[in-house]
């Protein structure tokens, strides 16, 4: 795995991070905002002072779309939008839920999956501490 050299851009950042088993996203140093996808300059106020800094990783379903696959390829699964504590909505997945048992509003928990050679990425998982 080749190490990101330091001016790689946002995106590749955030996978750095991720490879490193860190959660993290951009908040704006000037206006505070936090800022997904990873950006070079805040969407808010066009600061370029974004800092990286780690998230709680706990979110809430804020929408489910259940794509139809036959079980012979792994039968149906969804793709969810969860809204994390901190504003931000990422698109990901829950995989060890069964796609009808994941319900709008439902906590969730970010783990990063790092799945045979393919980049690590951010899935959700139910978060069963918080009602
Ligand atoms: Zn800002």
């Amino acid at each position: 795995m080749n190490a990101v050299p330091s001016q790689a851009g946002p995106d590749a950042q955030f996978r750095a991070y991720l490879e490193a088993g860190e959660f993290r996203l951009q908040q704006c140093g000037d206006c505070n905002a936090w800022v997904f996808f990873p950006r070079l300059l805040c969407p808010t106020c066009a600061s370029r002072a974004l800092v990286w800094r780690k998230v709680t990783g706990r979110g809430r379903v804020y929408s489910r779309a259940v794509l139809k696959r036959k079980p012979e390829r792994g039968g149906d699964h969804a793709i969810v939008l969860v809204t994390l504590e901190e504003g931000v909505r990422l698109m990901s997945r829950l995989p060890t839920t069964a796609p009808e048992a994941i319900a709008i509003g439902m906590p969730v928990i970010a783990r990063i999956e790092h799945a045979g050679d393919d980049p690590p990425t951010v899935v959700f998982m139910p978060d069963e501490d918080r009602p």
